[in-house]
Formats: C-alpha cells, structure tokens, sequence
C-alpha cells in the first residue's frame, strides 16, 4: 500500500485508491470527524458525524457507516472504529492499513475510547507527538476542575471556556456531576442535542433562553473559548458584567499559561488526543511495518518512533 498526502491521505494500491479526510467535497471519501479541519460533505461517516455536519454546516451529505460495520469501497475493505476522540469519531481501517484521525487511547466522558489493532500500515495523529508531551492523568485533571467549580460557585455564577464541539459537551457531562444548572451557548446546545438523541444523558439550559432576573443565580456557564473576555457579542454582553470566574479548558493547558493572557482565574488540561507516551505504547500495539505520521508534530514523532520502535517512519506534510 502506498500512502502520501494531497489534500486529504491518498492510500493506493493497484489501480484502487482511496481518500481520507480530504480538504474539501470528495464523493467517494472517508470523513473521520466532526472538528472542521476535518469534516468535508460527501464522504462515508458514521451516523454521528453526519448529522454534525448538518448542524455545524448547515446541510450537507454523506453516507452513513456505523462503528465495526465493514463495507467495500473502491474495491478496499473499510470498517469505522471508535477513536475516542469526540462523539461520533472515527479510525479507519482500509485492508490491513489503520488511519487513527485525531483519537485518544484513555476516550472521554462523552465517547469511547480508541483500542490498537494489528495492522502493516499506520497513519497516526502527531497532535502532542513530541516527546515530553504528556498530560496529568485524566482523573486528577477531572478532580481538579470538579473541586474548583464547587469552590467557585459558592460565589455565584462560573464560566468554562472551550471548543464547541467535542470539548464543550465533556465539559456539560462534567458539570452534570455536581448536580448544577449548566447553561450554553445555541452553538454548544445545537450539538449536544444530538448527543441527547444518540442516549447521552447531558442536561443543560440554552443561554437565550435564561429570564434576566436568572444570569447571575450560581450555575456553570459552557462557553466558546471566545466568550470569556470581552469584546462580546450584543446579544450577550452582558456576560462581562455580572462577576463570572472563568477557565479555559484545553490539553494546550499543559504547556502554555493562558491565565494571563486572557485574564482567566484558571485553566485545566484536558484533552481529547493521546499524550506522547499514549500514541508510542498506541503504535507499538498495532505492530506496523510502515507508519506515517500526521498533523501539529509529525516530524518530531517519525524522528521517536524510528529511535524507539525501529519502525521505517515517514512524516506526511498535511495541509
Ligand atoms: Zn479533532
């Protein structure tokens, strides 16, 4: 099998050839997930991304494979594995080659998780592919974030900043264990009701939909990283006025200070990709002959896997 990079991860082999995560509209794709430098009408997704991609774009097509399901498609065995990276998100299993998308080994509150699988090819996510990227477990960053919010609340109301997609509904499913109102942006509610619809038991109120005498009542806010500092929107300006302390929560945490910065009271570490030891333990379970590397620290990660696996590793150049 042959693999390299051209507006998506063109795998050929013979004459058949296939593409993954494509830039823009490619009928007869694959399409990993719902985060936007991903997600391309047109292409085989599961059932989840689909209607994602609706929401978030508006329209869209595609054709639905659900997780462990096995279909052909120009003439490869495809089936869609569960990568533990957002709701609905996909490995993909092309023949004897694994395309991990963004994905995470430990999964999350809100999906499940990603398991290695024996296969001759690996395309892997490089996101925090650097050695020294590693996260403080999940658990104690959980703790963390639970024990402040408790602390916080207790002065009314709190606001967590994070992507709309993906983040943002962990963060509700978070707050959801404490027991407090969870109120959203229509963004973040839009996309957690299909949540809702697929048994994902999240409760949370709409933004707009709060009476004025409610906004500073103590509840936890979910918001896009945006919305934590002014300039806000007219709609919700007055989100800067009534006292709200604020995080930021993203793996990024782990290594940059975004307190100062955006004048936040706190950040958390929580990530929905595998840390640096995850991705190599990751590869070395599916026992490759060939992997290729993708995304933020490719090179980085092709350099580590050929030092410590002495797997033949080439980093593909992505967009
Ligand atoms: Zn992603």
């Amino acid at each position: 099998m042959r693999v390299r990079y051209e507006g998506g991860f063109l795998v050929q082999e013979a004459l058949k050839e296939v593409i993954l995560d494509p830039v823009r509209r490619t009928p007869g794709s694959i399409v990993s997930h719902g985060h936007m430098d991903h997600l391309t009408s047109g292409g085989v997704m599961t059932p989840q991304t689909l209607e994602v991609l609706r929401v978030r774009r508006g329209s869209g097509t595609g054709v639905e494979l659900p997780y462990d399901n096995e279909i052909e498609m120009n003439g490869f065995r495809v089936t869609l594995r569960d990568a533990g990276h957002v709701f609905g998100s996909a490995m993909v299993r092309v023949d004897d080659l694994l395309y991990t998308g963004d994905f995470n080994p430990e999964g999350g509150a809100t999906c499940g998780r990603a398991r290695p699988e024996r296969v001759q090819t690996l395309i892997v996510d490089a996101t925090y592919g650097r050695p020294g990227f590693s996260f403080p477990p999940k658990h104690d960053v959980e703790s963390d974030l639970l024990s402040w919010l408790e602390m916080e609340l207790a002065n009314g109301p709190v606001a967590l900043g994070g992507y709309e997609f993906g983040k943002s509904q962990e963060l509700i499913a978070l707050a959801n264990r404490l027991g407090v109102e969870v109120a959203v942006s229509d963004k973040i509610a839009d996309l957690a009701d299909i949540y809702v619809r697929y048994g994902i038991p999240l409760r949370y109120r709409r933004i707009s939909e709060l009476a004025e005498a409610e906004r500073t009542d103590p509840r936890v806010y979910v918001l896009p990283p945006g919305w934590l500092r002014p300039p806000l929107d007219d709609s919700v300006s007055w989100l800067g006025s009534i006292g709200l302390r604020s995080a930021y929560v993203s793996g990024w945490c782990a290594f940059f200070d975004y307190t100062r910065r955006y004048g936040l009271e706190a950040q958390f570490p929580l990530s929905d990709h595998g840390d640096f030891e995850d991705v190599i333990e990751f590869i070395a379970a599916c026992g490759p002959r060939r992997v290729y590397t993708a995304f933020s620290n490719a090179k980085d990660l092709a350099k580590a896997v050929e030092r410590r696996l002495r797997i033949k590793t080439e980093a593909l150049l992505t967009r």
